[in-house]
């Protein structure tokens, strides 16, 4: 199913009581999304043993920025459920929804969840921490907690694998980013996440100080495009345990070729799209049924988010 690019436009006429769970991704640009096929997958999956699915669907709203405040109310009157907000809603969200104390520390909610005991009716959570240390977990069989931790980037993604290795209670954190000022923030918000715990900056010609890597994760954009830098030559650095890289398209960039010529342990962003995806619908599955035992199907969500990005 390739599910409509929608409006705001189409909330005027939603169909309120049509008797269906609603849930959307919002996101500016929005077309390339895979979560909508990943989601409908999961819940025509979950429909299979237990009919009240069936009604439930998943859809994808181009948002412009500006417009999220309004269209978070306009999303509340016509009865969503549940939001996942991609780029560039995820920041622009967490001054208007009640937080929940785990995604304070990130600045960013990626799932909203209908909640009437809040005054703007949504509760925000953050499940990309989750899904990062989830797919690690599957796919490279190594804990955040307890790991020494190389993280490439001082973006988005960095802030929240940053407070993940330090919620989770890593060994160490050492942050590498080509902006000394970004670099100097992140470091500074993952001590305040956990004094205890050894967490520093590194800068790219700075390699040297970097005694004892385990888990390398890049939070970088650099590998999206096919003439983009590698994040870090892995040569360079004690050899590490094995290599995270969050992006999922193209699937093997730059960096996990290296990692696989090198032979070590390697894995792409995949696991953690499904796995912030299974967490978010456990959220709006337990706000719906009071439910939390729910199993989420992520086999089937990984294979909808591969067909998708195979263009299929
Ligand atoms: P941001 O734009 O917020 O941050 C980009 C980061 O990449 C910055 O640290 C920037 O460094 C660095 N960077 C960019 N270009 C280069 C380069 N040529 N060389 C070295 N460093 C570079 O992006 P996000 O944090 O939102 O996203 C980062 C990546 O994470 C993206 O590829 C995104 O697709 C992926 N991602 C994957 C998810 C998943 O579910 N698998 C979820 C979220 C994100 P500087 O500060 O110096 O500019």
């Amino acid at each position: 199913m390739n599910e409509p690019v929608l409006t705001l436009e189409a909330l005027k006429s939603w169909p309120r009581s049509d008797g269906k769970t609603h849930l959307a991704v919002l996101g500016f640009p929005i077309k390339h999304s895979v979560s909508p096929p990943m989601h409908n997958a999961a819940l025509a999956k979950l429909a299979e043993t237990d009919a009240r699915f069936a009604n439930w669907r998943y859809h994808r709203f181009e948002v412009h920025p500006n417009d999220l405040p309004h269209a978070l109310d306009e999303f509340l009157a016509a009865g969503f459920l549940g939001l996942n907000l991609t780029v560039p809603h995820k920041v622009i969200a967490f001054d208007k929804v009640y937080v929940t104390e785990g995604a304070k520390p990130i600045g960013a909610v990626n799932t909203l969840v209908r909640d009437a005991r809040h005054p703007n009716g949504w509760i925000g959570f953050n499940t990309d921490g989750y899904g990062l240390a989830k797919a690690i977990e599957e796919e490279l069989n190594i804990e955040i907690g307890g790991s020494d931790i190389l993280l490439l980037g001082a973006g988005g993604a960095a802030r929240g694998a940053a407070v993940q290795c330090m919620q989770a209670q890593c060994y160490s954190l050492n942050v590498l980013n080509r902006s000394p000022q970004a670099m100097h923030e992140l470091v500074a918000l993952a001590k305040s996440v956990n004094p205890k715990i050894p967490a520093r900056g590194i800068l790219p010609n700075d390699l040297s100080h970097i005694g004892h890597s385990s888990l390398v994760i890049n939070a970088t954009s650099a590998g999206l495009k096919p003439d983009d830098p590698q994040p870090v030559d892995l040569a360079a650095l004690p050899r590490p345990r094995a290599v995270y890289d969050m992006i999922y398209n193209p699937a093997e960039t730059k960096l996990l070729a290296q990692a696989r010529a090198l032979g070590i342990p390697a894995a792409n962003g995949l696991g953690m799209l499904v796995h912030q995806g299974a967490r978010s619908l456990q959220h709006w599955i337990q706000a719906a049924t009071g439910r939390a035992d729910v199993r989420i199907p992520v086999d089937v969500m990984r294979a909808a988010a591969e067909r998708a990005l195979a263009g299929h």
